[in-house]
């Protein structure tokens, strides 16, 4: 089976998007204040947190005093298919080739340090320049609810 990503759109007491990717049967995550952009010039700060259970992959709703939805959630590739998730993740570049509903095609995550990361949109046919769905597309995949259904 391919393995799956979720983006969960996570109203806390700041708005981020958990990235979160399943690799070796855990979701190894990423808080993106921003959003993921679909324009390859735009690079997103991309902070590593801590690795969530699978189970949480369809998690959506009140989560303590703030709210999540599933903003997006598909499988994912490796864009090159001599490496591993696991080696990139370790070698601090990891190049994926998601298929979402909301994102499709290449992203590349690179580590700049720390639990910094840095995630841009991969220059190909599914780069949408003036889209910014992080902004403009705001319901979930699953339910079609937005954050403030859950308040
Ligand atoms: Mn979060």
């Amino acid at each position: 089976m391919p393995d799956r990503f979720v983006i969960q759109r996570h109203h806390a007491s700041t708005l981020h998007f958990d990235l979160r990717l399943e690799i070796d049967g855990v979701l190894v995550s990423w808080a993106v204040p921003k959003g993921p952009s679909t324009d390859p010039a735009q690079r997103r700060l991309a902070r590593r947190v801590d690795d969530h259970a699978l189970d949480h992959i369809n998690v959506e709703g009140r989560l303590g005093s703030g709210t999540v939805i599933v903003w997006d959630t598909g499988t994912y590739a490796m864009r090159h298919a001599d490496t591993t998730a696991a080696g990139a993740l370790a070698a601090g570049h990891l190049s994926v080739v998601l298929d979402g509903t909301k994102l499709t095609g290449g992203y590349a995550l690179t580590r700049t340090g720390g639990d910094d990361w840095i995630l841009v949109k991969t220059r190909d046919d599914a780069a949408e320049p003036d889209r910014d769905p992080a902004a403009t597309e705001n319901t979930s995949v699953l339910t079609g609810r937005t954050n403030d259904d859950y308040v």
